[in-house]
């Protein structure tokens, strides 16, 4: 005898359901074990569900699919020490970093991530005991360890490679230990002794780094946050470009129309990672001691230093949107990261609508686009029959008004309710 279906239906005053479809009202999603079986008028749904199915109703809430985050460093713990620091740590000490991670993220309404890089087999390590049930989180697609050049950024993870031969070693190698995509460094970055405006890797490099990732049916995700970077990984046909600084050699950011022209034709995904650049929990932190009166005069100053450095970023981004368009648009928090706790996809969010994006296709970039940049389409990013019943519930309309996103009230992942009541204490 095979086990019996579990049924649920949710109900919400407000459902979002991802497709780009406009906002409806009084809508229930019945559940059966871990996919969605039915979406539609609460009455209707009601009226066809098994009547001993668990009834759950949300009130007023606005049901949405569970968020995406594009860009983790789950094993490091966003608390503004420096990567040194972070990485004296032993892997045993990442692996329960993680953990704690992942329940943060999960609380935020975060159902799915990309692990972008951990040291040792501590990436592979925290999936592993998440598909056990050890520990709850976000369904994660794992890199294992990003790809590097000796003394590149992140070569403390131990995937140190240089050259076409010894790139394709590193591909293999990791797929073989079960890698979901490939990560690699094609700039430097915060890591002491490497430079974030030079390329790291020539096109031949990448290329073969790419080459071989598709051999294996696996993406390719790419560090560019030099601009000559970002040029190879176009011409290299890297699947995803995180940052897209377009920084030069001088320190500064300088947009280059023709670059992102040919960013738009070859419909690279691009993950601007724009809370990273801007610092934004800072700011966030900052605004707040300012307007209860507590700032002092030197931390009024760098607030004023830190907003006007996040203008300049901000500006580059919608220049490149501009041409780029928003429709290939990965929003990712590189969580982990200097005192980027986890929790906070919604800065991400917020700073998309500060450039332009309306808050309806903000979430839509968290969700159904992100969904479909990391090849997972057919299961999450909407609320459709057959997909994972990944779900997520705010207070308000985030169609409307994006801070909603920031007010998460209920969780579901694979169909189980997962939000606590002490969620919100977990990822403030
Ligand atoms: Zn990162």
């Amino acid at each position: 005898m095979t086990e019996a279906t579990r049924s649920i239906v949710v109900r919400a005053g407000l459902l979002a359901d991802g497709s780009g479809r406009a906002l409806q009202s009084d809508m229930s999603v019945w559940i059966e074990d871990d996919r969605i079986h039915a979406v539609g008028p609460a009455a209707a749904i009601e009226a066809a569900a098994p009547p001993d199915a668990q009834r759950i109703d949300l009130g007023a809430a606005c049901l949405a699919p569970g968020l995406i985050d594009g860009h983790t460093h789950l094993s490091l713990a966003g608390d503004g020490r420096p990567y040194t620091e972070m990485f004296s740590e032993t892997d045993e000490m990442m692996v329960l970093t993680g953990a704690l991670n992942l329940q943060r993220h999960l609380s935020a309404g975060i159902t799915t991530i990309r692990e972008h890089g951990a040291r040792n087999r501590v990436g592979f390590t925290l999936k592993e005991g998440l598909g056990r049930g050890y520990i709850p989180g976000p369904r994660m697609l794992v890199s294992g360890r990003p790809i590097t050049c000796t003394g590149g950024h992140f070569h403390m993870c131990n995937e140190t490679a240089d050259g076409e031969e010894e790139i394709r070693r590193s591909v293999r190698r990791l797929v073989h230990e079960g890698a979901d995509y490939i990560k690699i460094m094609a700039s430097g970055g915060g890591t002491a002794g490497t430079d974030p405006t030079r390329a790291s890797y020539s096109v031949a490099e990448l290329h073969a780094a790419v080459h071989e990732a598709h051999h294996f049916h696996r993406l390719t995700a790419a560090h560019c946050r030099a601009k000559q970077s970002m040029v190879r990984a176009v011409e290299a046909g890297v699947d995803l470009m995180e940052h897209a600084e377009f920084l030069e050699p001088d320190g500064n950011l300088h947009f280059d129309p023709d670059l992102a022209e040919k960013m738009a034709e070859t419909g690279i995904w691009i993950s601007p990672t724009l809370q990273a650049w801007c610092q934004w929990p800072r700011v966030v932190f900052l605004r707040q001691r300012r307007d209860v009166g507590d700032a002092s005069a030197d931390e009024l100053r760098r607030l004023e230093a830190l907003e006007q450095r996040a203008r300049g970023r901000l500006d580059v981004m919608r220049r490149m949107l501009d041409i780029c368009g928003k429709e290939r648009i990965v929003p990712g928090t590189d969580s982990g990261v200097n005192d980027l706790a986890f929790g906070h996809l919604d800065y991400d969010l917020q700073l998309l609508v500060e450039v332009g994006f309306t808050p309806a296709e903000a979430l839509a970039s968290a969700t159904r686009i992100s969904a479909e940049a990391i090849g997972m389409e057919n299961d999450v990013g909407t609320l459709q029959v057959g997909r994972i019943a990944d779900l997520v519930a705010f207070a308000g309309d985030p169609t409307k008004d994006i801070n909603a996103v920031s007010n998460v009230v209920a969780v579901f992942q694979a169909g189980q309710r997962v939000l606590c009541s002490s969620a919100t204490a977990l990822s403030s």
